[in-house]
């Protein structure tokens, strides 16, 4: 989906010479079925993408560098394009590259300054990191208060919001160090020595020689608190949006715009009520600059056992396969009362053309070079369709999940399909389509719980061999050309003792729920031991 976003607007930057934002989705934290306490948040991270036309240069610059971009654009274009330009001449882009740059680039130097107001903050944060290190007693105190609770004085750690009061209290802010940004910056510096100092303790106390925790380094991507950061979001077009940043030049610290293109998701959750929104975090990246929101709601979902009791429970099951991406089946009162299918419509056959090629010119090119990625394009296109396939998939789900509340969502356990095969291509192929199951598990997964669906997984064990009507063992057969032929591969199951005939697919859905509700070859096995016994 954002995957064809990318490639329309990195093309317009060449053509218009701007440089746009924009966000995309990405789903941060799973769900599991079973934790009370994931169950309570979500979260979802957006992210804002800023996309440069002359980026790779940029990203080493240093203040002189910067002031001198500021003073005159030019005189840095020209060094850094005889800079790069022996090398670039080879690449069949270098055209496109080195025009765009010589024509300067709308908007370069903004890029400079977020370069720069991460390096001051990277400089402000080691000191801090060597503060809270030369001050480690200050972090492990102990101070007391009155416990409305309990009704008594008590003792507990510092709170990071003393500590940084207390920082704040014994250094000096400077012009460099703004006040928000640096407590945002104290607050990193605290959490990085914590965690180094327990770290250490925990090393210590193994006696171990070996693994010595390191110290904490100074890098981290800046977060924006209030005061630094202006975002309008649900006014104005789309492509006019901006969000005002408060940063570095290399000589003070200034408000600049940038242009912001946001997703419906993105705006969808910013509107709704329960969804909190957190500080955004500016990662900066070799061609893009992000802005990285995380968005998190409280979700109540019933415990499974809870939804277990109930005798009119609606269960959803899916049976995740290669060709046939999806069968999900709807259950209520012992009835399947929805069947919904999804092919992939012909994206396994494409992968494969594009795996067999990558395999060819791997065959051809001979040994890999380590540290070096080759065919990264084919590859990104390969990664996309399966991240878009899986998008899709798990929202078909998640909708169906949706039209029954108070339903769970089944899956099975994800045995891995051995990538067994004659050539690689194909064995390529079969490891791509598992990281594709494994993906629509774990966004219908997040997808379903922002519904409040709690999503369980099942023992897997025969779901593919055994009947769904009446539980006995089953073949697989397939018909060619009128003639019943009995094979491992067949696309239908037949039952020997009801005969009941099916789509092995199909079969293998309806048995998820019968491994739900411990039916026929699925029940508890007596006096297993526990850890053996199926969990649902
Ligand atoms: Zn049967």
């Amino acid at each position: 989906m954002y995957g064809l976003h990318l490639i329309s607007f990195l093309d317009s930057s060449w053509q218009k010479n701007v440089f746009l934002l924009e966000y995309c989705q990405k789903l941060s934290i799973a769900a599991s079925g079973r934790n009370d306490r994931e169950h309570q948040k979500t979260a979802m991270h957006t992210v804002a993408t800023i996309a440069y036309d002359h980026p790779k240069a940029l990203t080493n610059m240093d203040q002189e560098a910067i002031l001198r971009a500021r003073e005159n654009k030019c005189s840095l274009f020209s060094c850094q394009e005889e800079r790069g330009w022996g090398r670039r001449l080879a690449r069949p882009n270098s055209r496109l590259i080195s025009a765009s740059a010589r024509r300067g680039g709308a908007n370069t130097d903004k890029r400079a300054f977020l370069d720069a107001t991460v390096q001051v903050l990277n400089a402000a944060r080691a000191f801090y990191v060597n503060f809270f290190l030369a001050h480690a007693e200050k972090l492990s105190e102990r101070v007391s208060y009155y416990s409305e609770k309990h009704l008594e004085m008590r003792e507990r750690a510092i709170s990071a919001n003393e500590l940084l009061t207390w920082a704040e209290f014994h250094t000096v802010e400077t012009k460099e160090h703004p006040l928000v940004y640096r407590r945002s910056v104290i607050k990193d510096a605290i959490g990085k020595v914590r965690a180094y100092l327990s770290n250490r303790s925990t090393w210590e106390q193994t006696g171990k020689k070996k693994g010595k925790p390191g110290l904490p380094g100074a890098s981290n991507h800046p977060s924006l608190y209030q005061g630094t950061i202006e975002l309008t979001v649900g006014e104005a077009d789309q492509h006019e949006r901006f969000v005002r940043l408060k940063v570095y030049t290399g000589a003070c610290w200034t408000w600049v715009n940038y242009p912001v293109h946001s997703s419906c998701y993105f705006e969808r959750r910013h509107s709704e009520a329960d969804w909190e929104q957190q500080s955004p975090k500016l990662v900066l990246r070799n061609k893009t600059a992000e802005l990285h929101f995380s968005q998190t709601k409280e979700i109540r979902a019933k415990k499974v056992k809870e939804s277990k009791a109930d005798p009119h429970l609606v269960t959803v099951a899916v049976d995740l396969n290669v060709k046939n991406l999806a069968m999900i089946t709807v259950r209520q009162d012992g009835k399947i009362i929805e069947t919904v299918f999804v092919t992939d419509r012909g994206l396994d056959h494409h992968r494969y053309r594009h795996l067999k090629r990558l395999a060819k010119k791997q065959w051809l090119s001979g040994k890999p070079v380590k540290g070096e990625h080759s065919n990264q394009q084919l590859w990104q296109h390969v990664r996309r369709m399966n991240e878009d396939a899986a998008h899709k998939v798990a929202r078909i789900i998640a909708n169906i999940c949706a039209k029954y509340p108070g339903s769970v969502l089944l899956f099975e356990r994800l045995r891995k399909i051995k990538a067994k095969g004659a050539s690689k291509s194909r064995r390529m192929n079969r490891r791509q389509a598992n990281q594709l199951r494994g993906k629509i598990n774990q966004h219908a997964k997040d997808k379903a719980f922002a519904q409040g669906v709690v999503t369980v997984e099942v023992n897997p064990h025969g779901t593919s061999q055994y009947c769904s009507r009446c539980g006995a063992k089953g073949e697989r057969f397939s018909i060619l050309r009128g003639k019943r032929i009995k094979a491992k591969w067949g696309k239908l199951f037949g039952c020997p003792v009801c005969h009941y005939e099916a789509n092995a697919d199909l079969n293998a859905s309806k048995n998820v729920h019968c491994s739900f509700y411990r039916e026929w070859h699925w029940q508890p096995q007596k006096k297993a031991p526990p850890q053996a016994a199926p969990s649902g």
